[in-house]
This record gives structure tokens, sequence and C-alpha cells, in this order.
């Protein structure tokens, strides 16, 4: 199978790449390189074996889509392309609204022209907001607590109206809980421009020495330890998640929503004493106020995706750590430009 993947040179993009040529798909890249670098179609070839077709382009540019789909002869798109840092949401909400939401629009528009109606979208655990309990099921409400949030929860919603009226179409979304990790090559990673939103990209910063310490947001949230808990995936995993997609749902019409996490929750203590473990460094931290808009925990049931899907995540916490330290430490300055 052909399949476009926008946002392929991205960070989870370009690990789905590897499993993907690695499983006998063929993926074609689109990417307008904001938030990547070209040379990581270099590492997808020294790990795989195989040089993807790259385009250099944007999502919201309908000329350059409808071309690659009727040169590529492409079965299936998967929609990595958009943005996500939260805090630049808030300040920018244009932006988010306009590549998101807009860039999917644009995308389907894109694809009904050329008759492919198979489409695999990233969504986010942050749909469900401030979940009421925990685990979260794929039949939990709803909600947006920021700009990058409601623009998922907003796409969310115009692919279910629009699949509701193409019932012939195959639409996935997936909803990520947090990734985390590296290709156990060391070769392709998380390489994140400026400083680091999440949690993990931070801790190995730390632990290489770009930065001093690490700030914990709250220690006071009701939860084991009082630091915020998440549900964090091998990035592997996930990318293992949209092929276990494409290959079950790739020709099965609908809107399907699939949580993919492992459906175990670590605090922030958990992960920077696991980081510390995997990596022998010492990860200096300091307990600060919370981060405005933050939940005390969140941790995905995964069961509907093991049942209907197939696919759970198989990579343990010691793998997520180890992986991440082992690319931070071969490549400390990240891609080369
Ligand atoms: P990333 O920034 O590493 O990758 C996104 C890629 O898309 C980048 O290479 C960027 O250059 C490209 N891109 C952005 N806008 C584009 C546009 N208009 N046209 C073409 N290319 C464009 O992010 P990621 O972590 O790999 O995330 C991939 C997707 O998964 C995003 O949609 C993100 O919102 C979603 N997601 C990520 C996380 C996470 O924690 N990383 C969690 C939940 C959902
Ligand atoms: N976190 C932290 N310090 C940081 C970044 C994150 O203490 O520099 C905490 C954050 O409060 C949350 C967890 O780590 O409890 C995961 O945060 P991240 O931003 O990675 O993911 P999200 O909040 O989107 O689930």
């Amino acid at each position: 199978m052909r399949i476009l993947v926008t946002g392929g040179l991205g960070y989870i993009g370009s690990h789905t790449c590897i499993q993907m040529i690695e499983a006998g798909y063929h993926p074609i890249i689109l990417d307008n390189l904001c938030n990547s670098k070209s040379s990581v179609l270099d590492r997808i070839k020294e790990v795989s074996g195989h040089r993807p077709l790259f385009i250099e382009g944007d999502v919201r540019d309908k000329r350059v889509l409808v071309d690659i789909f009727q040169q590529q002869n492409i079965d299936a798109v998967i929609h990595f392309a958009g943005l996500k840092a939260v805090g630049e949401s808030v300040e920018l909400p244009l932006r988010y609204y306009d590549n998101n939401v807009n860039g999917t629009l644009v995308l389907v528009s894109a694809m009904q022209e050329v008759g492919v109606k198979t489409l695999v979208f990233s969504s986010s655990a942050t749909v469900y907001g401030d979940p009421a309990s925990v685990p979260i099921t794929e039949d939990f409400p709803t909600s947006a607590t920021n700009p990058y949030g409601r623009s998922k929860l907003m796409v969310e919603e115009c692919l279910t109206d629009f699949q509701k009226a193409n019932p012939e179409w195959s639409i996935t979304l997936l909803r990520y809980f947090n990734p985390v990790g590296s290709h156990p090559s060391g070769r392709l990673g998380e390489d994140p421009l400026g400083i680091p939103n999440n949690l993990m990209p931070f801790v190995s910063q730390v632990a290489i020495g770009r930065r001093e310490f690490l700030s914990v947001f709250g220690d006071d949230y009701e939860t084991k330890d009082g630091t915020g808990v998440r549900d964090y995936i091998h990035v592997l995993d996930l990318s293992d998640g949209h092929i276990a997609a494409l290959k079950h749902l790739g020709k099965k019409s609908g809107l399907h929503t699939y949580n993919l996490g492992t459906g175990n929750g670590y605090s922030v203590l958990e992960m920077v004493n696991a980081f510390e473990q995997a990596s022998g460094r010492e990860v200096p931290y300091k307990i600060v106020e919370r981060r405005s808009g933050d939940i005390a925990e969140c941790w995905a049931d995964p069961s509907k995706a093991e049942k209907d899907l197939d696919w759970k995540a198989t990579r343990n916490l010691q793998s997520m750590t180890a992986d991440s330290w082992r690319w931070q430490s071969n490549n400390p300055d990240g891609y080369p430009d």
C-alpha cells in the first residue's frame, strides 16, 4: 500500500515511516519542515534501508496535494502534520486553527477530489479535557481547555460529520496519550526546537547538561506522590498502532476512534527516577507552581484497540527511558541542519 504521510519528518511520523517500511508499506512524505529537518530522511534511510519520496510542501496547499495523489497512486493518508505546543496555541490561536483545522479540511477536500477515502488522524488524549475518572474509555465526554486541544476536537467533529455524509469513507481518530522514547538504534528521536514543553525531552536535556534543572509543576495533586500522572507510551508502540489501524480498518468504512496508550500511569517523579536509572545521570529538579491548565491524572483504557486492532503497547518504561537516553546522548544537539 502507498501511504501519504503528512508531517512524516516529525517525531511520531518519522518513527511510523520506519515501522511502515518494515511492515511492507510504502510511505510518501509531505512536510513543510516548520518543526523538522530534512536530514531526518537520511536517518530513515539509514535505519530502514529505504529513502521514502519526500515532497516539501504545506498540507494547506491543495494543488500540491492533488498533484501528489494523481502522480503517486496513493491508497490512504496518515495525517500527522500539525502544530502541537499548548502554550503557543494560547498566544497564537489563529495559527493553530489555520494549520490544524484548515489544514485538515484542505487535505480531506483534496482526497475527495481524487477519490482517496481512507484517513488516519493524529488526535490526542487532550480531547478528554479534565476526565471525571481514570482509566479513560473512548466514550468519555470530550472538551477542550486551550486552542491546541480545541483544534483537535474541532477536527474530530468535522471528520465525524464528513464521514456521516460520506459513509463509504474509512476515518480513524487515534487519540494518543504521552508519546516518549526513540528508535532503539539511537538514530531517530524527538528534537524539539527551543525550550521543550513536554516532560521527557526536558528531562533528557537536563541529564545531558543542556539545562540546569527540571521544574516539576506542582507536588500537591491528589496522586500517588502529589505530582501529575500520565500514560507514557513508547513512540514505536504508537507507530505500530497506526499500522494496525491501516491493516484492520483501511478497507472498513466507518468512523473509528481509539485510545493509543498503555493503561499505566506514572508520576513525574517516577519518570525522573526511571530516567536517572537508565542514563546513570542525576536529574536535579525543583518543585514549582502548578502549570495552568494541567490536570492531575490521565491514563487510557486501551482495551478497545486491543480487541479490534489486535494491538497493544509492549515496550516498558525501562525501554522508553533507555531509548530516549541513547538518542539524547548520541545526538546532544538533535539532528544536523
Ligand atoms: P512534530 O512537530 O514532531 O511533527 C509534526 C510535523 O508536521 C513536523 O515535521 C512539521 O514540520 C510538520 N507540519 C506541521 N504543519 C504542517 C503543514 N501545515 N504542512 C506540512 N507539514 C506540517 O509533532 P509530533 O509529536 O510528531 O506530532 C504529530 C501529530 O501528533 C501532531 O498532529 C500532534 O498534534 C499529534 N500529537 C502529538 C502528541 C505528542 O505529545 N507528541 C500527542 C498527541 C497528539
Ligand atoms: N511537567 C513538569 N515539568 C515540565 C514539563 C511537564 O513537571 O517541564 C509535568 C506536567 O505538569 C505533567 C507531566 O509532566 O504532569 C506531563 O506533561 P507534558 O507536558 O509532557 O504532557 P501533558 O501535560 O500534555 O500530558
